[in-house]
């Protein structure tokens, strides 16, 4: 065994355990952050889309307006061909959503991460894991092939579909593929769409277009006539062929910087949790792109995981807060993985009822209105609420969104790592919690009193609160 033990474990630097790692390192809980690359991230992006609820949690970190300003805000979105999706009325500071490839949001993940302190072990490989009452021991293959024994209090398994961590705790990874021979080009168009993001759906085809803000556009498209594998080689023919069948044109797409086919699974871990260990990101769940939701909702993972794993190894949470990452996070991945289903399978529709289905939705969407909020709810991620206790206030385990404060907003306040409490007056009774409670007052002259926890959901709410009761609250949720 090498070293001293850490508390946590991270196996995997993509966006999930970019975020997770700096957000335990930003709480003072030291962590490893073990990656099989070398020093990674490709310029080749997957996922090129952030959506407002995590757009909030990074504006909760301060590095919302960094990467705001190094992307391209969309304020609609065309959905098969008539039916537009407008984000401008969501009830967010972000109604948008951000088009930035992956990258970009990696690098200012691990240069968060590596300034908050987390130790990086790049061309390390975990090749098994076990553990017992007091830790995990996991094994690792070090950039000389050397075999290496490290020990954590908690490891999570941030390392994507293959996942080497769910298989070492035993996990399955039920589901199925959903669609194969997808193709993906990052090209330059000669002529611009119409609609910034389009996507469309005719016959046996099914494209989608969209601007990466660089001069390049992603196309991903798919043909039922062309089922080959993954290694069939891909040329610019064939995408073109594609965005002619299902958007009408190829828009001249020339000077393609990346091409490939893959194959979508639609697959999700029974467990987040097990014993010392967690899975997030796609290492839990894999669902289609459409909608973009797959980094996002691994992002939301780590920002569920964070602050609660921070909580209990500061013993301010005793270590059941823990389960409510599973209870919280797993209804979540299921939803994603229906409506991307849910997509991508109307998308491919062809038999008569499916394609009247597809009909009727469309025109639902176009006009019932929350019909289209509830849609907007789960894409863009703001529409998600947490199981509240039988008998809690209404609000409990709802978002809050950036309301404004007596002295600011609530996503600057929530940037300590903080539970933020709003109180209708002044409240004198934080007394030495200020490592983790911040007190603010609303700004207008709402009644209710609210305890927000670190990562932007109520943990407690009043309509009427003395200061006994907020007391107890503060004393059960912050410890
Ligand atoms: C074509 C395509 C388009 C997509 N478009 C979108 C989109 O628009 N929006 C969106 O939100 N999502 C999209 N996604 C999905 C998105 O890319 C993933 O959901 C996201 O990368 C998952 O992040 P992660 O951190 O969980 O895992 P990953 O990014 O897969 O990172 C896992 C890391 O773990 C490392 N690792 C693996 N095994 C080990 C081991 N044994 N030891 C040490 N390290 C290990 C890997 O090297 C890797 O760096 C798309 C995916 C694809 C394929």
């Amino acid at each position: 065994m090498n070293g001293t033990p850490r508390p946590v474990l991270v196996v995997g630097s993509g966006p999930t355990g970019l975020l997770l790692a700096g957000d335990l390192a930003t709480a003072g809980i030291p962590v490893t952050l073990v990656e099989k690359r070398p020093h990674r991230i490709s310029n080749l992006s997957r996922a090129f889309v952030l959506h407002a609820r995590t757009l909030e949690q990074l504006d909760a970190r301060a590095l919302a307006d960094e990467l705001e300003a190094a992307g391209r805000p969309l304020d609609r979105i065309g959905l098969f061909g008539r039916l537009t999706m407008d984000l401008d009325t969501l009830p967010s500071r972000f109604n948008h959503l951000l088009v930035i490839p992956q990258y970009e949001v990696e690098h200012v993940l691990e240069r968060r991460a590596v300034k908050a302190g987390v130790e990086f072990r790049y061309e390390t490989e975990v090749t098994g894991l076990t553990q017992d009452a007091d830790g995990v021991t996991v094994e690792v293959r070090g950039p000389g092939s050397e075999a290496e024994t490290l020990r954590a209090a908690y490891a999570v398994g941030t390392d994507g579909m293959r996942s080497t961590v769910r298989e070492a705790i035993g996990l399955p990874f039920p589901g199925r593929s959903v669609i194969r021979s997808v193709v993906l080009a990052d090209v330059r168009l000669a002529e611009q769409p119409g609609t910034l993001l389009t996507v469309n759906a005719v016959g046996d085809a099914f494209a989608f277009l969209a601007p990466f803000g660089d001069g390049y556009h992603r196309m991903i498209g798919w043909h039922r006539g062309r089922n080959v594998p993954d290694s069939e080689p891909l040329g610019l023919d064939e995408i073109k062929e594609i965005a002619r069948l299902a958007l009408g044109r190829d828009y001249g797409m020339h000077d393609a910087r990346w091409m490939s086919r893959f194959h979508s699974d639609e697959r999700q871990v029974p467990a987040y949790r097990v014993g010392r260990v967690f899975l997030a990101g796609d290492a839990a769940h894999v669902h289609t792109p459409a909608g973009g939701q797959g980094m996002n909702t691994g992002l939301q993972d780590a920002a569920n995981l964070s602050w609660k794993l921070a909580a209990v190894l500061r013993g301010h949470a005793a270590p059941a807060l823990l389960d409510t990452y599973h209870a919280e996070r797993h209804p979540v991945g299921r939803t994603v993985l229906r409506s991307s289903g849910g997509i991508v399978r109307l998308a491919m529709a062809k038999r008569p009822w499916t394609l009247a289905l597809r009909a009727a939705l469309t025109t639902v969407l176009d006009h019932v209105g929350p019909a289209r909020r509830r849609v907007a709810g789960q894409v863009t991620g703001i529409g998600y609420r947490y199981p509240a206790p039988r008998g809690a206030h209404r609000l409990t385990g709802t978002r809050v969104p950036d309301v404004a404060l007596a002295d600011g907003r609530l996503y600057e306040a929530l940037r300590g790592g903080r539970f933020v409490l709003i109180t209708p007056r002044p409240y004198e009774g934080a007394g030495g919690r200020g490592d983790r409670l911040a007190v603010a007052r609303w700004a207008s002259g709402r009644g209710t009193t609210v305890l927000v926890r670190p990562d932007g959901y109520v943990a407690w709410a009043a309509d009427t609160a003395d200061e006994r009761a907020i007391e107890a609250a503060v004393a059960a949720h912050v410890g």
